[in-house]
């Protein structure tokens, strides 16, 4: 069962073929089997997962099941689940249990989703590794010995080893992109403000977004669908309408104009990895999409730019965590400052804190003219590029990543790591949406194509993806060692 698409679990579901019960135990037992080897799990919730199974076989007899009843996804540990901790992977909040829902995680619940549990992180979504989970790494299912990508790479090992049926995950820079395209699977990013972030643990607020992930392009489609939407709860939540994302999985690319940026193509690019893109390119030609090269003149500014905004508003978003409201305490504190500093000192891991120096200098009197301003003026040149390209085009095509995964400790210096997200971060700081797909094979690893939109052009990428997993069968390729 663990093999069909969450769209095919819903027609078998629908026509009675199994329960949710025997499908929500089949995840349980398999990730019993296998997650040893993935750790993509930090929190299991087999109760309340077997309670919404059957509630959702309930609902089926009814015959008023939900547009998503009885599939078993998971969470990223970011999304506030009542009762259920969540975690951030960091022990800051390793005692978390929130006493609400994440507005992504009541829509989806009300939709009728089981949440078979939480995925593994990077600590509040730094990195591209997992390796700075407080609960360990998690590990790429096409080569345990290699990252999934990160942060959301427990959400992606989960999906690509069949742990789950799809799962949510939050990109401020990449990470629902690159974790898809290092494990073979699906991820979309929308629009920035298309789904809420009420209830999703802020790391940098003007770029953080959360979407799926996901087998299949039409199994993103299904899980936008109940994602998205206004949500007062969030002020910068979109009020714009959410279209039948499915209704257009199967127009016709006759006509498509798609651009190849110059900078996205040679230089830091994986050879093996430019062959295959150009590959999946020419099946998209096919399909009647037209391609002409364009330029986002801009892009090597994306990395440093990021670099600065995104921990200057970690830094602010981060002081929350004090030891005074929730999450961990010091022993024993000596008085309030000894509270603070130590709580935080002994609190975060190291990435997080130096993420928090950096973010503290940039915005520092005397520097914040500098650096933060200035990157706030770069980011704008970058969201030209974009505003400008679309004016020639529909859609914008390249890699997600450089390369395919990495192994671990791989990489020595951070910013060797910040530069393999050299194509997904400019996408944030214009606030766009973007689609990685399952298009190549790097060796034994896969690899992912990257389509970029205009602003809530989602329904657009999905059906270019929708038409291409047609035509191909990168998506159906599955780990090694799993049945
Ligand atoms: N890898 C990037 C970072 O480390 C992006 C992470 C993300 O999108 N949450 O910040």
């Amino acid at each position: 069962m663990h093999k069909l698409t969450l769209a095919e679990q819903l027609a078998g579901l629908a026509a009675k073929q199994f329960s949710s019960e025997e499908l929500t135990l089949d995840y349980l037992a398999r990730i019993e089997r296998f997650d040893s080897r993935f750790n993509s799990y930090i929190t299991l919730a087999p109760e309340t997962a077997l309670e919404a199974a059957r509630a959702a076989d309930a609902a089926y007899a009814r015959g008023d099941a939900g547009a998503l009843a009885g599939v078993p996804i998971a969470h990223k540990d970011l999304f506030c689940t009542a009762g259920i901790k969540t975690s951030c992977a960091s022990k800051m909040l390793d005692n978390f249990v929130p006493p609400y829902d994440a507005t992504l995680v009541s829509k989806l619940a009300d939709a009728g989703v089981v949440m078979l549990g939480k995925t593994n992180m990077d600590e509040f979504a730094m990195g591209s590794s997992n390796e700075t989970s407080f609960y360990g790494r998690a590990r790429n299912p096409w080569g345990t010995d290699c990252v999934p990508g990160g942060s959301s790479g427990g959400s992606a090992a989960a999906v690509a080893a069949g742990l789950c049926a799809a799962a949510t995950g939050s990109d401020t820079g990449g990470s629902i992109r690159q974790p898809a395209a290092l494990c073979g699977i699906t991820g979309l990013k929308p629009t920035y403000g298309r789904v809420s972030r009420y209830g999703m643990v802020a790391f940098a607020s003007s770029l953080d977004q959360a979407g799926p992930m996901a087998r299949t392009a039409e199994d993103c489609a299904l899980l936008l669908q109940a994602m998205a939407g206004f949500d007062p709860r969030d002020s910068t939540s979109l009020d714009a309408p959410v279209p039948d994302y499915r209704a257009t999985l199967n127009d016709s690319l006759e006509g498509l104009r798609i651009g190849l940026p110059k900078e996205y193509f040679g230089g830091a690019l994986n050879p093996a990895m430019e062959a295959g893109v150009r590959t999946a390119i020419r099946e998209l030609e096919q399909l009647g999409a037209t391609v002409k090269e364009i330029s986002l003149p801009h892009t090597g500014l994306a990395v440093p730019c990021y670099y600065v905004i995104a921990p200057a508003e970690a830094s602010a978003n981060l002081s929350r965590f004090d030891g005074v409201r929730y999450g961990y305490r010091c022993e024993n504190p000596r008085d309030l400052y000894d509270l603070y500093t130590r709580t935080r000192a002994e609190g975060f891991g190291t990435e997080v804190k130096s993420r928090i120096l950096i973010g503290t200098y940039a915005l520092s009197a005397g520097y914040y003219d500098a650096y933060y301003r200035k990157a706030q003026q770069v980011r704008r040149l970058i969201r030209n590029d974009f505003v400008e390209a679309f004016k020639e085009v529909d859609v914008i095509a390249g890699p997600t990543t450089p390369n395919p995964a990495f192994c671990f400790d791989e990489l020595s210096d951070p910013v060797t790591m910040y530069l393999e997200d050299i194509y997904t971060i400019a996408v944030n700081l214009a606030g766009l949406p973007a689609l990685s797909l399952p298009a190549a094979f790097v060796g034994d690893k896969p690899a992912g194509l990257q389509l970029i939109g205009n602003y809530l052009s989602e329904a657009r990428l999905l059906n270019i993806g929708h038409r291409f997993q047609q035509v191909t069968d990168w998506h159906q390729r599955r780990a090694p060692g799993l049945d």
